[in-house]
């Protein structure tokens, strides 16, 4: 049994009482994600000291089988790390439900998201997404470790105000994709990953080739028990080849969230459908008997909120005051984004349009502001690249941005993309493995940590990023007491 830790300390761990109780978890957190201290560059780092328990792990193993009460949740650092019994190496299996809000766990009867709650560290109250709260930003910040403003991808769509080539989600250039993503990072190492689905797995990168065996191109279509069942057949693998990292990705409910609503029977049916593969997962690993040793890492990319009640923001009534032209757009709602002209200063279509929205003339002005990126709230990190657009606006929960109302879309349904301060654009996050503690609850924190704590249950030097050094070792099993 292997893993790293880092022993920089930079921020503090939260407290046995903290994660144990969750109101106090609830304030630490609500405290944590409206101004998170993060360093101002993406890559300040202290030297790192890596230090490793293999040698410790055996005689701990034994140790821990002699005198270890079954799964404290009141004193979870008395725990260590548990040994491998079936594999030879550590193995995360890292899970995509994509748009799956926090709560969305308690809408019906999901044994099987509870069965590795119950017996795993939960984020409670869930896991913070970067901004903007998008499907692919968020997706690549989970296996860089980066804000979208330093990997590169800091939309769905956009354009490159350089090149004027358009970025789209079936871009797979590696120019698009900065930063080193998690399977490049475990293949760098000379060990095995595989996707079966993730933004930017497609992409060749340094030593990732995607390679035909362990890289499946994305295909919406593929039935959720065909991916489930070709991710256990990576087990039936000599142990030596069993990849270190495996991706598994899913569109719902982010899907139903859309069409309907976060609050509608269909998304309750798309969660006890996803749960019905988490099970499916679970149990073709116990017919392996890796259950216990692969360390299952399930997680959303964002949450959901109802758009309803014309809640629309309309740019036609901006006319009086200035006259926002459909091709500065480069995305609309519920993130605006505006590249004006270079003849436009982009200074004075913020202070007009600014002034429009506060004038109390304007259908929900009040409900958005517009700002230079470079004065956005620093907790957003939306600033620091040149793929950002000059300016952004930033709608209130549940409201819209709309041309006009000619060209007003459906009514009523879901969204998502908006400030990642708010509850509703939470997500799962729940880690069950050799390094998790059983039924412990660690305080929400932001998705870029994740490439670091995979890196550390994986024993690998990660590359440079934006999560903490010390997080890994605040949520991870310690590996010597
Ligand atoms: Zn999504």
């Amino acid at each position: 049994m292997a893993s790293t830790s880092f022993s920089v300390q930079t921020s503090s761990p939260p407290t046995t009482e903290e994660a144990s109780n969750p109101s106090m978890a609830l304030l630490s957190s609500s405290d944590q994600s409206p101004s998170l201290p993060r360093r101002s560059s993406p890559f300040l780092f202290s030297t790192l000291l890596i230090t490793t328990c293999i040698s410790t792990a055996a005689a701990m193993a034994f140790a821990f089988l002699l005198f270890s009460s079954p799964t404290s949740i009141s004193n979870p650092s008395k725990l260590q790390v548990r040994p491998l019994t079936k594999l030879s190496h550590p193995v995360v299996l890292l899970i995509s439900l994509d748009g799956f809000r926090y709560g969305y766990q308690f809408k019906a009867q999901t044994l099987n998201i509870h069965r590795l709650i119950s017996n795993g560290t939960e984020a409670e109250p869930g896991l913070i997404p970067v901004f903007p709260s998008l499907t692919f930003p968020n997706h690549y910040s989970i296996v860089t470790g980066l804000y979208p403003a330093y990997h590169g991808i800091i939309n769905n769509h956009f354009t490159d105000p350089t090149s004027g080539e358009v970025f789209s989600m079936s871009s797979h250039e590696p120019t698009w994709w900065l930063g080193e993503p998690l399977w490049e990072t475990v293949v760098n190492h000379g060990l095995n990953a595989a996707t079966f689905f993730w933004p930017g797995s497609e992409v060749k990168k340094g030593s990732w080739f995607c390679p035909s065996e362990f890289c499946h191109h994305y295909n919406g279509s593929v039935p959720f028990e065909q991916r489930v069942d070709t991710i256990l057949n990576y087990f039936d693998l000599p142990n030596n080849q069993i990849p270190s990292l495996v991706t598994l990705y899913f569109e719902d409910p982010d899907h139903q969230g859309h069409q309907f609503g976060p609050d509608d029977p269909a998304i309750t049916e798309a969660i006890l459908h996803v749960d019905a593969m988490i099970g499916r997962l679970i149990a073709g690993l116990e017919k392996r008997g890796v259950f216990e040793d692969v360390t299952l890492i399930l997680l959303g990319d964002h949450g959901m909120v109802s758009n309803c009640d014309k809640k629309a923001i309309f740019l036609d009534d901006l006319a009086p005051w200035i006259d926002v032209h459909s091709d500065w757009i480069q995305s609309l709602s519920p993130l605006l984004a505006i590249a004006p002209p270079s003849e436009f200063s982009a200074a004075q279509v913020v202070k007009k349009i600014n002034e429009a929205l506060s004038s109390g003339r304007v259908n929900n002005g009040e409900h958005m502001k517009m700002y230079l990126k470079e004065d956005l709230p620093e907790r957003l990190h939306y600033s620091e690249s040149y793929r950002i657009p000059a300016i952004i606006g930033i709608v209130d929960e549940g409201y819209k941005v709309e041309m006009n109302r000619k060209q007003s879309g459906k009514d009523c349904g879901g969204a998502h993309g908006y400030d990642n301060a708010y509850f509703s654009m939470r997500t799962i996050f729940v880690g069950h493995g050799p390094r998790f503690a059983k039924g412990r609850k660690v305080p929400a924190f932001e998705n870029v940590e994740i490439y670091n704590l995979i890196t550390s249950i994986l024993n690998l030097e990660g590359a440079p990023n934006n999560g903490s050094l010390t997080f890994p070792d605040s949520v991870l099993l310690p590996c010597s007491a």
